[in-house]
């Protein structure tokens, strides 16, 4: 109950008890003025909220009834008005020459209807000290409440803010919605996000903080009638705007600070009617458009490696066609100006073009469109089919070729004829590897996990710095190679999802390990 109530309803009923007992209790002379006084004084403490100025002259008539009804008890009358002005102008400057004028207005009246002795003096000087002392107690609760309040609100501040950018933070922005969903109020939740914003943090967090107070700057020089505006989770702003509000000119605007960012705007309640709907619905519609921006910047990145790789195969491709080409040009030149018999070098010449043809044909492997030719096939089989395959070349070189093959059915998803080229192709480097009669293994297992492929040789071995170049292309060590073998064979086991790998020791020998997943149910 507020003072200004109990003032309203109780100082009606004080003053008019008072008036009565004064009435029974004094011999009255003056009934008509004790009326009078009575009600211009209930008259101007009532209608106080409509003509201010009656205000002032409460005191007024409250000394002229108090003077009137000569009786004491007015003093509750006096409480109530000052607590009241207290209450007000919580100001101790203001209200301790107001309050002291006001007791001693109450003391100079009490002391006009009472018997002019020393006891009455006396008591007239003590009940003004009293009152003194009861105003200034009231004064200093007064102020402490009022402190206290100050304190409650700066705390409410600081719970529902942000301190970086003085927006309201994730609970304040909870709160807004919570009210504008409570009061029924349309609007639109528009979600902010800066795209490079945590490559901005990472590089330098104080300059990132600078752009997140330019940003919020931005944004309430932008929506100055929002209904609430929030930052959180780092780089997130939310902004509950007007429903007329035309966001998409106003966000585009955000290019010219150069950042890139991405929004989203929900409608309440046209999308979702009530708290949980519109925040789920805004945060799920940001977060699919950043995995959309995200995926597609993923898709930039592969393409621009893919042409890089597209850029060097095609650079090794001209330069290891050029080389045959010049010496075929040069014979043919040598013909036509020298008229220069070129027969001998026929052989030389078509071994040439071979090479070049070879190479072609190697190259175009791995243009081939995407092997979809992925079947659940064993591997045991195949395996068998590459030994049948190499066994002769094997022999021609004098090499002995084992096959050790598992004992039980290894089924994996594969394209059968690209391993078979794969396994080819490692057992005839095997093979070219060993200059004298060697042996090579070729064996297949399973693991738990995968099946492995090995093939070891007892060759030349392979030096510790070419270790890591002997899958790029065009990487060779021989004469006649190409260098694309074993790239391209890399390349088949990972369309495979598998993977390749290498030990060499010089001189004795090295061993190629492929490991595939088996084929699951
Ligand atoms: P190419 O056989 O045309 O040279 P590859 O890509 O098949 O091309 O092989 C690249 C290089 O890797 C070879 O030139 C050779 O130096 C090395 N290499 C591959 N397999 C072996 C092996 N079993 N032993 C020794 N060196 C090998
Ligand atoms: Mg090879």
């Amino acid at each position: 109950m507020s003072i200004h109530r109990i003032k309203v309803l109780g100082i009606p009923f004080i003053s008019t008890l008072i008036g009565i007992s004064s009435l029974i209790l004094v011999q009255q002379k003056h009934l008509a003025l004790l009326i009078l006084w009575n009600v211009c004084f209930i008259l101007s403490v009532v209608l106080e909220r409509k003509f201010s100025w009656l205000r002032g002259l409460q005191f007024v008539f409250l000394g002229a009834f108090h003077y009137t009804s000569h009786l004491n008890w007015c003093v509750l009358l006096y409480y109530i008005l000052l607590i009241n002005l207290i209450q007000h102008k919580a100001k101790f400057r203001e209200i301790m020459p107001l309050g002291f004028l006001i007791v001693l207005e109450y003391t100079v009246i009490r002391l006009t209807y009472m018997p002019a002795t020393m006891y009455n003096l006396l008591v007239s000087v003590f009940d003004f000290i009293t009152s003194i002392v009861v105003i200034l107690g009231f004064l200093i609760i007064i102020q402490i409440e009022s402190e206290k309040k100050k304190l409650c609100s700066e705390n409410d501040f600081l719970i529902t803010h942000d301190p970086l950018t003085g927006l309201l933070n994730y609970e304040g922005y909870m709160q807004a919605v919570y009210s504008l969903v409570e009061k029924k109020q349309e609007f639109q939740l528009v979600l902010l996000d800066i795209n490079n914003f945590k490559s901005l943090n990472a590089k330098d967090v104080s300059s990132a903080n600078d752009i997140l107070i330019h940003l919020s700057d931005v944004i309430q020089s932008i929506f100055p009638d929002a209904y609430g505006l929030s930052r959180y989770a780092g780089d997130r702003f939310a902004i509950l705007a007007p429903l007329e509000q035309n966001i998409n000119d106003h966000v585009l605007n955000f290019d010219k600070l150069g950042l890139q960012i991405t929004f989203s705007i929900t409608r309440y309640p046209a999308e979702a009617d009530t708290l949980q709907g519109i925040v789920i619905m805004a945060e799920d519609r940001i977060l699919h458009m950043r995995r959309e921006l995200w995926v597609k910047s993923q898709q930039d990145l592969m393409r621009s490696e893919k042409m890089k790789v597209i850029g060097e195969l095609a650079a090794g491709m001209a330069h290891e066609i050029r080389n045959p080409l010049a010496s075929i040009k040069g014979f043919i030149q040598l013909s036509k100006s020298k008229q220069f018999n070129i027969e001998p070098w026929y052989e030389v010449i078509m071994n040439e073009i071979t090479r070049v043809g070879e190479l072609t044909a190697e190259f175009l492997q791995f243009s081939k469109p995407q092997a979809n030719n992925m079947k659940i096939e064993s591997l045991t089989d195949c395996a068998a089919r590459v030994f049948s395959l190499c066994e002769s070349e094997a022999a021609s070189r004098g090499h002995s070729f084992i096959f050790e093959n598992a004992n039980q059915a290894i089924l994996i998803h594969m394209d059968r004829d690209k391993m078979i080229q794969v396994l080819i192709n490692i057992i005839r480097n095997a093979f070219q590897a060993m200059a004298h009669p060697g042996e090579v293994y070729f064996r297949i297992k399973a693991e738990e996990q995968a099946a492995v492929i090995e093939v070891r040789d007892t060759g030349v071995g392979i030096e510790q710095h070419n270790l890591s170049k002997i899958f790029d292309p065009f990487f060779t060590t021989k004469e006649d190679g190409t260098g694309l073998g074993l790239s391209l064979c890399q390349k088949i086991i990972e369309d495979h999802q598998g993977a390749i790998g290498v030990e060499s020791e010089i001189g004795a020998g090295t061993t190629f390990t492929i490991r595939l997943p088996l084929a699951k149910g």
